[in-house]
């Protein structure tokens, strides 16, 4: 058949269309397991993705994302860690709906939330976030651009940083796309300092963002303030989803989410409290808090959780 092709130049604009159509079918088949759809209900998903790190091979997409089919087109929650992730979540939501993606929404402004942004721009979608969630976005962008490429090299030739068009002001809004109605709410600086949840008021779901870890152990880095996130959390609780799509894990219900997110926040927090207003010394935290054995089984536990007890017990030093 290619035989034939070759003999007849007319026939080789078809015969290069082949193999072209062949290298996206391959693109297609080698992505096609990095996140997982999940039907939570009628019209919305989550794409789960792995829960250890982000990888060349997982595009950075180790975490879970959201699609919202409305009449008037597609919201996808979060965008992916790079252009060609997003290109990852694209076809993943064309195998759901033949609709166009119309609104991203950012719940935050950790790598795999946002820097997808540029390619859905480009291709006519409209990015929402807060205020406050595109003001980190830009303070770390030039730091994120460059740790996310050491890991994905020539998966990451094509992205570029691109923010909300028209960031919101408020802490809280509530949108309307085609009869859907999607309400973006600030709760205070957890994970990151902007994050923010979509709350599905009609179904009562919840798109936690990075709020809301589950079947792996949560990371306070840096920038996460352990105590804030745990009032965050709290709140989560008031509004009381009945169905958490999770930054990272399962999609899960609100004892789960208590269990693995809220209760190990508290564990954190109430414990390097109590050690720095000792001041009993970071070394001493550590070592007082580090056997926890009710989330241990937790995926990343070994590699987490000392991290984490030092950086909550250190904020709570420099009060
Ligand atoms: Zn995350």
């Amino acid at each position: 058949m290619v035989a034939l092709f070759l003999f007849w130049p007319r026939n080789w604009g078809i015969f290069f269309s082949t193999l072209f159509l062949g290298s996206i079918f391959n693109f297609a088949l080698a992505n096609e397991n990095i996140v997982k759809p999940v039907l939570i209900e009628k019209g919305v998903y989550a794409l789960i993705g792995e829960i250890g790190g982000r990888t060349y091979e997982n595009h950075g997409l180790n975490a879970n994302f959201g699609v919202i089919e409305t009449n008037e087109g597609v919201i996808l929650i979060d965008s992916g860690a790079s252009a060609q992730g997003a290109a990852v979540l694209e076809q993943a939501i064309q195998k759901l709906t033949n609709k166009k993606v119309k609104w991203v929404i950012n719940t935050g402004s950790q790598d795999h939330r946002w820097l997808g942004n540029d390619y859905f721009a480009s291709k006519g979608a409209e990015v929402i976030a807060l205020h406050k969630t595109v003001a980190t976005q830009k303070q770390l962008a030039l730091t994120q651009l460059d740790s996310v490429k050491t890991v994905l090299k020539d998966r990451f030739n094509g992205t570029k940083s691109a923010y909300a068009q028209n960031p919101i002001n408020q802490n809280e809004a509530e949108l309307n796309l085609g009869g859907t109605k999607v309400q973006i709410k600030y709760l205070n600086h957890a994970h990151f300092e902007g994050d923010v949840v979509v709350h599905l008021p009609q179904q009562n779901l919840m798109f936690s963002g990075d709020h809301i870890y589950v079947d792996r152990l949560l990371g306070v880095l840096p920038q996460s303030n352990a105590e804030k996130w745990l009032d965050a959390f709290n709140k989560i609780e008031s509004i009381n989803p009945k169905v958490i799509i999770p930054g990272h894990g399962n999609v899960c219900d609100l004892p789960k989410a208590k269990k693995q997110t809220g209760d190990y926040l508290k564990f954190l927090v109430d414990g390097s409290k109590k050690y720095a207003e000792g001041m009993a010394g970071v070394e001493n935290a550590v070592k007082g808090l580090s056997h926890a054995p009710q989330f241990e089984r937790l995926a990343n536990f070994n590699e987490l959780h000392k991290g984490n007890i030092s950086r909550t017990y250190l904020r709570f030093e420099s009060q």
